[in-house]
């Protein structure tokens, strides 16, 4: 498997509607593979393909892990899931506000209010559909993934532009603070 490059949004490709995935054929299995391993040592918890610049309606998610009452991380407690051309059917009325990082934007950290459920269809890498019920963290990072098929980025989304900080800035300020710091969501 072979580690992809990641863009950012001074290229094009991140902020164009991606085309659906019509093939199930090898090069798609090993984007596939090769998108896993990136997001992977990365440590993200998503990849959209806009962002290895493949204009395709694809994106792979792995959910943080759980941990044990010892803090210790739980063996095969997180969740991969490869989505292709998928669809939202349904969203919550209520919304939840949320930090979220995006991999194509390194260094940066900004708050986004997404719905607190979602249901997504799509298809697997096999071409098999999938109907998923989600929600809280792993229902913001299918919305941020399926932004990205659209072009459109979680900076587009902020609840205020003055809500967007360095990771620096908003560590150090939540530090100062005595309210418990947010999580901070790799998104992707
Ligand atoms: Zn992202």
């Amino acid at each position: 498997m072979t580690q992809l490059d990641i863009i950012q949004p001074n290229n094009p490709t991140l902020r164009k509607r991606a085309r659906p995935v019509t093939r199930f054929d090898d090069s798609v299995q090993e984007l596939i593979d090769n998108m896993i391993e990136t997001m992977r040592a990365a440590s993200g918890v998503g990849l959209a393909a806009p962002q290895v610049n493949q204009s395709l309606r694809l994106a792979v998610i792995e959910t943080p892990p759980d941990f044990d009452q010892e803090g210790q991380e739980i063996e095969d407690s997180r969740e991969l899931f490869v989505i292709i051309n998928p669809e939202i059917t349904w969203k919550s009325r209520k919304m939840v506000d949320g930090i979220e990082g995006c991999l194509s934007i390194p260094g940066y950290v900004g708050e986004v209010s997404r719905h607190e459920a979602v249901r997504v269809q799509a298809l697997d890498r096999r071409g098999k559909k999938l109907n998923l019920r989600l929600k809280d963290w792993t229902a913001r990072i299918f919305q941020h993934e399926i932004d990205h098929l659209n072009g459109v980025l979680y900076i587009d989304r902020l609840t205020d532009p003055e809500n967007f900080w360095t990771e620096e800035a908003f560590q150090k300020q939540f530090a100062d603070d005595d309210e418990e710091q947010p999580i901070v969501i790799e998104a992707d």
